[in-house]
């Protein structure tokens, strides 16, 4: 048997070479690359491509953004056969099926970047480590680079320890977390029907380095809404009889939705994040884009908030007679860990030499679109459970943010090994 600090120098190297190339929402060919080759090569089956997705349910993708970055991928040496065999599809399930009896077991690792330029200078711990972003305005401001490192590494403790496991177990590699775009596809892919149990992390949020919190539950459900209005272009001055003002239905949209009225069952949230609208001074405004969100404490309150803004975009589609369209671009829902799964994670956690503080961890405010596949695994009476390995960082989606990979990534990697020998172990 290998002791797991064996593994340590190998996710350290991987981490810090995905840092340097962080990338962006449907756009990780270059991560996956990497991922699908190295768990190849050490026995996994993989399922990539269209196959890992319900495409009808795989939210947010741009096609001019996701050809621009496998242009990128190929200038910089992928492996254009993989490319093809990806068919514009980021990520990848790997399967290790021991032959042996025993419960499905899922792992989720995301893998994207987050819009925002990394420090380069001495207070970002990545380029005083010579590991600093090569790729303009894109950073790993979230940790995803080391959640990806991290499970390979697991993938090649559990290539080593094959004999001492049963069952079957799945690697979730999944793209496109931020914006929460990219586990709805994987959830109702089917791929997850099978899961008995099912475990999620991430670095960082509120433990800090030498603490884990456990999500009991938590997150809030959110829809992620693209809406652009389209009016008729008039002469604002001499025939604006004639014009139909997308700008001014957009406005109203948004003074409307920010009003809505708040729930009384639970948190609510709405942001509209950014309108742009008109084309020149003298112009009756043809086209308005809005970028908005909304959340819930649950899916039952984030339904209220989606329909009530739904309705008050169409209604003023209506009132300027403009055109609407309206896009789905990512969705999350909350998390109800179930207690049997807490308790398997509080006790091996509890039992990681380095974790000194365990605690129950609700966090209200965000959202993590792993809850998604939680949901689908809890949906046939699987049992999942999501939990923080903590870093000291100034604030996730930062342009300092850091994780003091060396001394984090091992203690989570020390909590999933531990959790995979208990539901797999044999
Ligand atoms: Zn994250």
């Amino acid at each position: 048997m290998n002791d797991l600090s064996t593994y340590i120098p190998e996710m350290i190297e991987t981490r810090r070479y995905l840092h340097r190339i962080p990338e962006i929402a449907w756009t990780e060919f270059l991560t996956s690359e990497l991922v699908i080759k190295r768990v190849r090569e050490l026995g996994f089956k993989t399922i990539i491509g269209k196959a890992l997705f319900n495409e009808e349910y795989a939210y947010g993708r741009e096609d001019s953004v996701i050809e621009e970055a496998q242009k990128r991928a190929l200038s910089m040496g992928m492996d254009p056969k993989l490319l093809e065999e990806m068919q514009g599809y980021t990520g990848c399930m790997a399967i290790w099926e021991t032959g042996r009896v025993g419960p499905v077991t899922a792992f989720r690792f995301d893998m994207d970047c987050i819009a925002v330029e990394e420090n380069h200078d001495e207070t970002n711990e990545a380029f005083v480590g010579g590991f600093d972003s090569t790729f303009p305005g894109l950073m790993h401001a979230c940790g995803h680079d080391g959640h990806t490192a991290m499970g390979l590494a697991f993938a090649r403790w559990i290539k080593d320890h094959a004999d001492s496991l049963k069952g079957t177990i799945k690697l979730v590699f999944q793209p496109a977390e931020e914006g929460t775009k990219g586990a709805s596809g994987i959830a109702e892919s089917g791929l997850l029907d099978d899961v008995d149990y099912f475990i999620g992390g991430h670095v960082g949020m509120d433990p800090k380095l030498h603490e884990l919190g456990i999500i009991t539950k938590g997150f809030l459900s959110t829809t992620k809404i693209n809406v652009s209005y389209t009016g008729k272009p008039a002469h604002a001055g001499a025939a604006g009889q004639e014009g139909r003002n997308a700008l001014m239905a957009a406005c109203s949209a948004s003074m409307q939705i920010m009003g809505i009225a708040r729930h009384g069952q639970g948190n609510t949230a709405v942001n509209i994040g950014t309108l742009h609208a008109g084309e020149g001074r003298n112009v009756v405004p043809v086209h308005a884009k809005m970028e908005l969100e909304v959340r819930g404490a649950n899916d039952k309150i984030c339904k209220y908030m989606q329909e009530r803004a739904l309705k008050m975009i169409r209604g003023s589609a209506e009132s300027y007679e403009v055109g609407c369209d309206i896009k789905i671009m990512g969705r999350a829902t909350n998390v109800v860990s179930d207690p049997e799964m807490c308790n398997l994670i509080r006790e091996i956690a509890t039992a990681v030499p380095g974790i000194n503080r365990v605690f129950d961890y609700d966090t209200i405010t965000s959202s993590e679109d792993c809850s998604l596949l939680i949901q689908k695994v809890q949906s046939h009476g699987g049992k999942a459970v999501f939990f923080y390995y903590g870093c000291n960082h100034n604030g996730h989606h930062k342009s300092d943010f850091e994780i003091q990979d060396t001394e984090s990534l091992p203690l989570g990697f020390a909590v999933f090994v531990g959790a995979l020998k208990k539901t797999n172990g044999q």
